[in-house]
């Protein structure tokens, strides 16, 4: 079958011929729906190299966001329906500590020695015609699009993770949310913070195409440069915004997101562009928190399905076979796309 393979550190990945897979014990042989192109994956085939926290030795089929039919059963699955469609959730912990037994295979105690971080990053993934994922990894999605779903897995986990960690900043009249890069996570992000807050979403992107999405999607948008810190204070009266959310991660970004923080609020930072900010008694709003978060629960996942199904997160998508799957990394590259690139193999 065809795959996209991610072949060595700092090299663009290959389309190339591998062996179809085969269900191993508690595992699930899926015939691919979509499979999401994360900007993460950038970062693992391009800037990572052996050694750096979070890098995945290669060889591997890229994809960690993915969605599939049950194709075949590996030995001693069961509950698992051939010919549904599920969604993956992506991280593979030990299964047995105290992080995976709450869902959260994301800060596994034994990370250190497992084999390797989540379908698509060490283990194969979904950028191909089928990929086995164990069982425990399975999210029914029911009658709802498999292909729109996939991003979910990602670019719709992630964002849910940060938002509901801030809940508690976001609930009550007159609040704030700060949204900075509305790309694959940001998009989903506005739309998840418009459904579970009442918060005044206010968004930042440099590309205008991208804040008109987010403006259609209920933000208020503001501009990067000079003086934007103080746009986005105006919007609030002053006082800054309850919750931020970063999806960038650059020293600018990362700059603007704190400098924009009230009294108390919250700060995550979840793009991986490893900017960095002083933080200290005097430049912090009091009891302000920075913070950061990785993917979500399993738990987390089912909850985004259900919000899917309900119709309050539309993720866009841009459709690539997986002959183009190729092009859809070079564009997200190059920061030319519009919607989640999914390969649809
Ligand atoms: P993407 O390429 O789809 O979107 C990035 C967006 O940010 C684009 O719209 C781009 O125009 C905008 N942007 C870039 N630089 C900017 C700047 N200086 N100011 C304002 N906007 C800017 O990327 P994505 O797939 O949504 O991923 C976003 C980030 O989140 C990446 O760094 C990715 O690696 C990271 N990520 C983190 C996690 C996690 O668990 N923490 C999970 C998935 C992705
Ligand atoms: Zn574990």
């Amino acid at each position: 079958m065809k795959a996209i393979v991610f072949e060595d550190f700092k090299t663009f990945p290959t389309l190339k011929d591998v062996e179809k897979p085969i269900p191993g014990p508690g595992e699930v042989l899926l015939k691919v729906a979509g499979a999401g192109a994360c900007h993460s994956d950038v970062a693992v085939y391009n800037e990572f190299e052996e050694g750096t926290p979070g890098a995945v030795p290669p060889p591997f089929v890229l994809g960690h966001e993915n969605s599939g039919w049950a194709e075949d059963l590996g030995p001693g699955v069961s509950g698992i329906k051939k010919g549904d469609a599920y969604l993956v959730y992506g991280p593979i912990g030990c299964g047995r500590c105290r992080a995976c037994s709450r869902g959260q295979d994301t800060y596994c105690e034994n990370a250190a020695t497992n084999p390797y971080l989540g379908v698509g990053l060490g283990r194969d993934g979904g950028m191909a015609e089928y990929v086995t994922v164990p069982a425990r990894n399975l999210v029914p999605l029911g009658d709802a699009d498999p292909i729109a779903a996939a991003p979910l897995s990602d670019a719709g986990l992630t964002p849910y993770h940060a938002i509901k960690n801030s809940l508690p900043n976001l609930a009550g009249g007159g609040r704030y949310a700060l949204v900075i890069g509305l790309g694959g996570l940001g998009q989903i992000g506005v739309q998840i913070l418009k459904a579970l807050t009442g918060a005044t979403v206010i968004a930042t992107d440099m590309k205008p195409e991208a804040m008109a999405k987010a403006e259609a999607a209920g933000a208020i948008t503001v501009g990067g440069g000079e003086g934007q810190v103080e746009r986005i204070r105006e919007i609030t009266g002053g006082k800054g915004v309850d919750a931020a959310f970063d999806f960038v991660g650059a020293s600018s970004t990362v700059k603007v997101a704190a400098q924009s923080m009230a009294r108390m609020g919250r700060c995550t930072i979840v793009g991986i562009a490893g900017g960095t900010f002083e933080w200290s008694f005097f430049t912090n709003p009091y009891e302000a928190t920075l913070t950061n978060t990785y993917w979500g629960t399993i738990e987390d996942l089912h909850e985004v399905v259900d919000m899917y199904r309900a119709g309050q997160i539309m993720p866009e998508v841009e459709r690539y076979s997986i002959d183009d799957g190729l092009e859809a990394y070079r564009k997200l590259q190059a920061g030319e796309l519009s919607g989640r690139a999914v390969v649809v193999p």
